[in-house]
């Protein structure tokens, strides 16, 4: 049997390996630095994005109807670990959808569930147990540190358990360790480009706020695109928690954001969500993400080495929010005091992302009334860095997560091709399937 090593347990590491077993063809083994499987987004409240389109664009890899059908497999795996389904009211949603056009927004109707993050422990877990149970080998507290080249191939991977022989490569080491084997890369002549950078701020309110539409219409993670009026820049709302609370999300080398999360059984009286803008950049400074470290680093400095907080009535009036403003603001913060500093954001973010901020806000305000108000809390930096994506073979008009290296694939967030649970799955199942493809064709001469 062909051997196939996959790099990273994540979600796209997870259902290559789920693909590659199934097809009875290969002996495939993950290696993965962690203790357990389940990768970065261990710790959210795995909300899951059922849709084509959304966290990675699955139809530059294939015609739609086919990406429809790898997300409806990847939803049929989630519910045999358990995952609910979702009831939806599809009249609100329809309502809602008029509204957001009225407004010059766009509202992204999409199939969702939520794991929470006191159940995804245990989802992980049963999906590992099941993968094992077929066949699948697990390295954990395992390093790939390098892949070996015999001419054009990669013949062993060098991890900090020795060295393993290999017919095919996968990798999938998410956002953080793609940076750690950019070396590696650089050394095999993969191409990279930049992906632009979403930067914002978590903005948390009362839950009561979008009460209706988390409770009655099922939608648990609202998906709102506005173009702003002044720069006509994108703005989006994303990873909503309802119920939720903001938390402190490491950047790496001591730069920290904020980010939020919801779990299944605890409920804060809050609600938080992401508002981004996106910001690509050219020549002569490409890199999306050092911009972005850039301006977590002065957010950082002006708190103090935490992230900043800010009355939204404050950020309005371009001055800074104390401690006692917040003590006495109507919303009371989920991340306390300790952890973030009373600030003025003005101060941090440059001129065009805070009017889109401004202008975004007042903009969701139509459709999510009483989000514009004072009270509300601003949480800065708020930054989602995408890695730098891969360059990969075309075939047939289509993209596929083949590289120059014939038999390294990539996938998942590392590889720049998706930002979420659900992309990074359907990456991993798409390299999976390529390698099987080759393998038939290669039985057919
Ligand atoms: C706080 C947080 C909350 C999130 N919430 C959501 C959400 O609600 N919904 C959603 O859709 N997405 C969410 N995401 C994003 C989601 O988690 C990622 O998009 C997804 O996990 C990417 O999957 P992946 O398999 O590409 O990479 P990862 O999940 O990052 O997995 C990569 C794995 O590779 C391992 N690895 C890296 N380098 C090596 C190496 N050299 N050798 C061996 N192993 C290696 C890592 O340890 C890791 O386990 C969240 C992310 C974060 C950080």
């Amino acid at each position: 049997m062909k051997k196939v090593v996959i790099v990273g347990a994540g979600p796209a590491g997870m259902f290559a390996a789920q693909e590659l077993i199934k097809s009875g063809l290969y002996d495939v083994t993950v290696f993965e630095q962690r203790l357990r499987a389940g990768g970065s987004g261990l710790g959210s409240d795995g909300k899951l994005n059922l849709h084509p389109k959304i966290g990675g664009d699955l139809t530059e890899f294939m015609p739609l109807e086919k990406a429809e059908g790898v997300i409806n497999k990847i939803d049929e795996t989630f519910q045999n670990y358990g995952v609910e389904q979702g009831t939806y009211d599809e009249k609100q949603l329809e309502k809602l959808s008029t509204k957001a056009d009225q407004a010059g927004m766009k509202f992204i109707k999409i199939r969702q569930k939520r794991v929470g993050s006191d159940r995804l422990h245990k989802l992980n877990e049963k999906f590992q147990t099941d993968l094992k149970n077929k066949g699948v080998k697990f390295n954990f507290v395992t390093k790939v540190k390098d892949f070996k080249l015999d001419g054009t191939k990669i013949t062993e991977v060098e991890t900090s358990k020795g060295n393993f022989p290999c017919d095919f490569v996968i990798s999938a080491p998410g956002r953080t360790g793609s940076l750690r084997l950019k070396p590696v890369y650089d050394k095999l002549g993969l191409e990279c480009i930049f992906n632009p950078v979403d930067i914002g701020v978590r903005v948390e309110f009362p839950s009561s706020l979008m009460r209706e539409i988390v409770e009655d219409y099922g939608c648990w993670d609202a998906k709102f695109l506005i173009r702003t009026p002044t720069f006509d820049d994108k703005v989006r709302t994303f990873c909503v928690c309802p119920y939720g609370f903001a938390d402190i999300e490491s950047y790496g080398d001591g730069l920290v954001g904020v980010n939020g999360y919801s779990n299944y059984d605890t409920r804060s009286d809050n609600t938080n969500l992401a508002l981004l803008v996106t910001v690509g950049l050219t020549e002569p400074l490409n890199d999306t993400t050092e911009y972005g470290r850039s301006i977590a680093r002065i957010t950082n400095m002006l708190g103090g080495g935490k992230p900043l907080i800010q009355r939204y009535g404050d950020f309005k009036r371009h001055r800074r929010s104390d401690p006692k403003s917040i003590e006495e603001n109507h919303v009371e913060p989920t991340l306390s005091l300790d952890k973030a500093t009373p600030g003025d954001l003005g101060l941090a973010y440059p001129y065009r992302i805070l009017v889109n901020i401004l202008e975004g806000l007042e903009k969701l305000n139509t459709v999510i009334p009483g989000l514009a108000e004072d009270s509300t809390l601003l949480y800065g930096p708020e930054i989602k860095f995408y890695a730098r994506r891969i360059i990969t073979i075309e075939k047939g008009g289509y993209k596929t997560l083949q590289t120059n290296v014939p038999n390294l694939f990539v996938a998942g967030d590392g590889a720049g091709v998706s930002r979420g649970i659900v992309g990074a799955a359907a990456s991993g199942m798409i390299a999976a399937r390529e390698i099987i493809q080759l393998y038939r064709k290669l039985r057919t001469y």
